[in-house]
């Protein structure tokens, strides 16, 4: 089949810092793409769509990965819903907009399987998007990230731009976020179950009642994967990303405890908000383009803990202390 770019070609990652840019970027790199940009947040506000402009005017990308935005877990969707709908909103709308302006030839915007209504039929097919309410621990971020997608539909249908989504199932792999305040589950519990092990505790805390399913796909899979559809689609619906397969987060922890520290017990919060009882996606349309992921999960959080032992400093630190608290405090009027 025919590629869509070259090895010379000009590839923007935005978020190029994150678990997904950074997937994206060691892929990019083993496969021999030379002209790689990215831009640090101190260099470009990605919510400033007149830097944004003129960052594209400058640097020309010809590919773009849209994979930045503030993201996180459930405790940190509930607890901050306006930087989470504030950032991702402007993010998505000023790269989307700067790829058109600048003649951008393909972009790839990434979704997440939260955007699904919280009552969908599993497993849950793309067709499924906007069908119902929204699970309300994320739906700020979930609208943001719904916005994106039709942004990138919007584009196609009225400048005939090449631009496409996926939508990834939950992520997890080298560069995640292990702070617990913000993290999504599958760091939250290496963590967590390290730390046991390390102070030699009895006990594990997992929260809410442990009966969720969710499925897990490692990020260096998703990079594959976003690199092939790069390549080989080029439609308006967003495509769901997956591995076909979920459990529970008692089995996911269960799976965790076993590589990381047997002899733990699990013992559930149930004052903890569970989310949505299941996102299981649909990949029939993925499998039918030819693409499958490769990695297992149990070799995933094994390699995930090995990540983790080896940076532990980083990886314990909160997120890139968020460009937004400046910006909101820069700019909020005292009454
Ligand atoms: P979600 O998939 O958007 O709901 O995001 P998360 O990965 O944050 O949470 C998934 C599920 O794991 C929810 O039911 C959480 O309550 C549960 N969970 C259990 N323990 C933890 C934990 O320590 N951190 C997080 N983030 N979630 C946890």
């Amino acid at each position: 089949m025919r590629r869509a770019f070259s090895r010379n070609s000009r590839i923007f990652v935005a978020g190029h810092r994150g678990l997904v840019g950074s997937a994206i970027m060691r892929r990019l790199k083993a496969e021999g793409y030379v002209n790689l940009l990215t831009a640090d947040r101190e260099q470009l506000d990605l919510r400033n769509q007149a830097d944004v402009n003129s960052w594209f005017r400058d640097h020309r990308p010809e590919i773009v990965f849209l994979v930045a935005g503030t993201v996180g877990g459930i405790l940190a969707n509930s607890t901050r819903p306006a930087e989470f709908i504030y950032d991702n909103l402007l993010i998505h709308a000023t790269t989307v907009h700067a790829a058109y302006l600048y003649g951008v030839q393909k972009l790839m915007y990434l979704g997440s399987s939260c955007i699904y209504p919280r009552a969908c039929s599993q497993p849950i097919k793309e067709e499924y998007l906007l069908t119902g309410p929204l699970e309300p621990t994320n739906e700020p971020y979930a609208v943001a990230k719904i916005a994106g997608i039709k942004l990138c539909q919007s584009y196609r249908e009225q400048y005939g731009c090449r631009f496409v989504s996926v939508i990834p199932t939950n992520l997890y792999g080298p560069n995640d976020n292990f702070d617990l305040d913000s993290s999504h589950v599958l760091p939250a519990l290496i963590r967590k179950v390290h730390e046991a092990k390390l102070a030699g505790q009895k006990e594990v805390v997992v929260w809410g009642t442990g009966t969720p399913r969710r499925e897990f796909l490692h990020v260096d899979d998703l990079a594959d994967c976003c690199l092939f559809l790069m390549h080989h689609y080029d439609g308006s619906l967003p495509l769901n990303v997956g591995t076909g397969t979920d459990l529970t987060i008692y089995e996911l922890v269960d799976r965790i405890r076993k590589i990381v520290y047997p002899e733990v017990e699990i013992v559930l919060d149930a004052e903890k908000p569970d989310g949505m009882p299941r996102k299981l996606l649909d990949i029939h349309r993925l499998e039918e383009l030819g693409w499958r992921f490769k990695i297992s999960l149990d070799e995933g959080i094994a390699a995930t803990y090995q990540w983790f032992m080896e940076h532990q400093e980083k990886a314990t630190k909160p997120p890139d202390s968020n460009a937004t608290t400046l910006h909101a405090t820069q700019h909020r009027v005292s009454r």
